[in-house]
């Protein structure tokens, strides 16, 4: 089932916005907190059927036939344009828990980009043309996994403290050793990974910090106006990438509280974790892809902070055009030296 939230006064598409924070009428400009919004409203569209793996549906607006792969909960008509929202992919077992909805609107996205390639000054020159960014700046809600993680640890260590006397000419070095044990408790809130095997784990990981103080109770109005996918890699097949971290900090935590000595040696390392509480949530994410000299580059957005992670192209013709004119720029930086050592 596709929905379309419309607008309750005219009738056009309410779009989720980000800077309101609340849904906006594209045409008649009525706000509303997404909360207040009656489902009754919405615009539904009821023949969804799976086909290869794939998803067909008809957009509620124009009646199109839309063409979705497996996880995508949220998309825009191909046809009209038209905000559909895939109920099925964030209803029951797919329903997120919370979602961290855009703060970063689009326009901002845009001056975030600029900025962060300096203006595009070595960047091919369509780069960050208005209308290529328009089409491929991609608001995506991204499926991650937020774990509590309580762990239980101990670790010992073979530690040194070296004194050294001297008396006369004579020099007396003694090692005192020690067997060093330490143990503790520590509780882990709130870490996130992302659960879609579609985007690259790493730049997913550098996009934090998310504030998830800011996260909403779900409601697919959040969706309006914006990509999102569900998870497509489960709770379980996720877990190792959080409890490594809070394994390492539980450790660290540990080793932390060990001073006062010249040398301390790790021996052994103990941490017993229980995951006390999982929640399925959206993260909001700006994506930008862009093909260059037949490569692909790809830079993603925090949509809370503006974060960005990626690498823009380098036009190789810009490179050689502002290191041409920092030659002209020195060269005549010279020359007037000269000329003024002259006068
Ligand atoms: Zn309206
Ligand atoms: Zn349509």
């Amino acid at each position: 089932m596709a929905t379309i939230y419309k607008c309750p006064t005219c009738g056009g598409n309410m779009l989720y916005d980000a800077e309101l924070g609340q849904l906006k009428c594209e045409q008649c400009s009525l706000e509303m907190p997404v909360q207040d919004y009656e489902t009754t409203d919405a615009k539904e569209e009821n023949n969804a059927y799976t086909e290869d793996g794939r998803r067909q549906y008809r957009c509620p607006s124009c009646g199109a036939t839309l063409m979705t792969d497996t996880y995508t909960a949220a998309t825009s008509c191909a046809y009209c344009g038209s905000p559909n929202v895939i109920e099925e992919q964030v209803d029951r077992d797919f329903k997120p828990d919370i979602v961290l909805p855009f703060q970063v609107e689009r326009k901002e996205a845009v001056e975030k980009l600029n900025k962060w390639c300096r203006g595009g000054i070595l960047t091919p020159s369509d780069f960050l043309k208005d209308d290529v960014v328009k089409a491929k700046l991609n608001g995506i809600y991204v499926p991650f996994w937020v774990y509590d993680i309580m762990t239980d640890s101990s670790i010992a260590a073979h530690c040194e403290r070296v004194s050294v006397t001297t008396s006369g000419n004579k020099e007396t070095t003694k090692r005192y050793k020690y067997h060093v044990k330490r143990s503790g408790k520590a509780a882990f809130a709130r870490i996130p990974r992302d659960a879609s095997k579609r985007m690259d784990n790493k730049k997913m990981d550098m996009l934090e910090p998310f504030q998830i103080d800011k996260a909403k109770e779900f409601s697919g109005a959040y969706l309006s106006g914006f990509s999102a996918e569900r998870y497509s890699e489960t709770k379980d097949e996720v877990y190792s990438r959080a409890s490594g971290i809070a394994r390492q900090y539980a450790i660290d935590e540990l080793r932390n509280t060990i001073s006062g000595y010249d040398s301390v040696n790790v021996t052994s390392e103990h941490v017993d974790m229980n995951c006390v509480k999982t929640d399925y949530a959206l993260y909001p994410v700006w994506h930008y892809e862009y093909k260059y000299n037949n490569k692909l580059y790809e830079f993603m957005m925090n949509g809370q902070t503006g974060k960005v992670v990626g690498k823009p192209p380098v036009s190789i013709g810009k490179v050689f055009l502002v290191a041409a004119t920092c030659f002209v720029t020195v060269f005549s930086l010279a020359a007037s030296l000269v000329a003024f050592a002259l006068g």
